[in-house]
């Protein structure tokens, strides 16, 4: 068995883009990998390191909350 540490966060304030909900947008590293999802609906988006600073800028958002 496995043991994956791999920590889903809410990201607060962030809409879906494909079902427009607010808050439902976890995201989660995988290995390396930013990866960001909808818990209500099937989107799901990976975004690679340094690939979009937006998404850093997120993450840091995400950690003062
Ligand atoms: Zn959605």
């Amino acid at each position: 068995m496995s043991h994956k540490t791999t920590q889903k966060r809410f990201v607060a304030g962030a809409r879906c883009p494909e079902c427009k909900e607010m808050d439902t947008i976890v995201c989660y590293y995988e290995d390396d990998v930013f990866v960001r999802e909808c818990v209500e609906c099937d989107f799901s988006e990976t975004i690679s390191n340094e690939d979009e600073p937006a998404a850093k800028q997120q993450i840091i958002s995400i950690k003062e909350l």
